[in-house]
């Protein structure tokens, strides 16, 4: 089983915060779609003919494709690739860029689940994000997204955000938990230097990320999904049971997926390839660079991903695939972890608490190859 990742690399404006590759111009849209669906039947034979459970529009802002785009690039992948009838299948959607009849119309598409990026249920936040939504209207969409049949749909919040008190934290959660949603996709803010927020922080125009709130509304988070009957499934991720999602799942647990689209990744187990990331060279003619992994590379990954997630890092699955010296390095590195309360062991599987998880990609490099 495999997935297919399509990067619709368009925004309607650059949020403050964002460090993804997307384009604000839509001039090349056109352009772009008819590549895409080149790019998809040239390179069918990436998965070796292997089913397709997942497919995902992410981005950039998929939305901004209107319906009958998004429909003629699913019927090129439904010619040339198996995909499964019970196939999960994700649009990522901003609030600004979608309407009750589009909602509907991606609905009878084939899309049956919606990912819509709320940030927060507070317009202060949206504009030190500078998003381009309000409150108001995001709640609105959710209504929609209701009626027009969508039974799996996420959300993305942030927390950490200078404005965001502790008690707006938790009013957000549960603004979130009477939507009645089952899954949550809850993020640290994280401010990179180049973006426009981290100019803005750096010449003191804009407030810092204090770490203080963002460890306390973490805990927040943590309790307040427990007691609502989510399950915290990867450190950003939170469902209740049945309700995971299947794509990033993919990831997580290194299988297959082949990436279309200008910056797209794709891994099939062995290398890693991505796509040229400027829109117009890739309508030109798409190209991409190709790593084949070392088994240091591999081991690496394997361990830097299952850290993050409630299934752990299997000792026995490193002794399996990489050999006894990578078995014992990660072994021995762990041991204080789980002495300093942030890890427990389950047989060969190692998983990080709730705590733990905080220290994820520090304690995945401590073990590194
Ligand atoms: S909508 Fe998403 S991808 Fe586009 S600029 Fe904002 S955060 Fe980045």
């Amino acid at each position: 089983m495999a997935g297919l990742y399509i990067h619709i690399p368009f925004c309607k404006s650059k949020c403050a915060y964002c460090n993804f590759f997307s384009v604000v111009s839509d001039k090349q849209r056109a352009d772009f779609v008819e590549a895409l669906k080149k790019e998809a039947v040239d390179r069918k034979d990436y998965l070796g003919g292997e089913e397709v459970r997942t497919v995902y529009f992410g981005g950039g802002t998929p939305s901004l494709l209107k319906p009958a785009e998004i429909g003629g690039i699913i019927d090129v992948l439904r010619q040339h690739y198996k995909i499964t009838a019970a196939a999960e299948i994700t649009l990522e959607a901003n609030p600004d860029t979608v309407s009750k009849d589009t909602l509907k119309e991606y609905k009878e598409l084939g899309i049956n689940r919606l990912s819509i990026g709320i940030q927060s249920f507070f317009d202060d936040d949206l504009q030190y994000l500078s998003r381009k939504h309000d409150s108001k209207h995001a709640l609105q969409v959710l209504e929609w997204a209701k009626a027009a049949g969508f039974q799996e749909v996420t959300l993305d919040l942030i927390y950490g955000i200078p404005t965001l008190t502790d008690e707006k934290w938790c009013r957000n959660l549960e603004l979130f938990f009477a939507t009645g949603i089952n899954h949550l996709s809850a993020y640290a803010l994280t401010v990179e230097e180049k973006t426009a927020l981290g100019q803005r922080i750096a010449k003191g125009l804009a407030a810092p990320v204090n770490e203080d709130s963002v460890i306390r509304q973490y805990g927040i988070l943590v309790e307040m999904t427990r007691q609502h009957g989510f399950e915290h499934y990867e450190i950003s991720n939170f469902a209740r049971p049945g309700h995971y999602s299947k794509h990033n799942t993919i990831y997580w647990k290194g299988e297959k997926y082949l990436g279309l689209g200008p910056s797209a990744h794709s891994y099939d187990g062995v290398s890693r390839q991505w796509n040229v990331a400027g829109v117009k060279d890739y309508c030109d003619s798409y190209s991409f660079e190709k790593e084949k992994l070392t088994l240091d590379d591999r081991y690496n990954e394997y361990v830097m991903t299952s850290l993050r997630t409630c299934w752990g890092c299997d000792a026995e699955y490193i002794r399996n695939n990489f050999g006894e010296k990578y078995a014992e390095k990660f072994e021995k590195g762990v041991k204080n972890h789980i002495l300093a309360g942030k890890m427990f062991q389950q047989d060969q599987k190692y998983i990080l608490n709730d705590h733990g998880m905080l220290f994820a990609d520090g304690i995945a490099v401590e073990v590194f190859a």
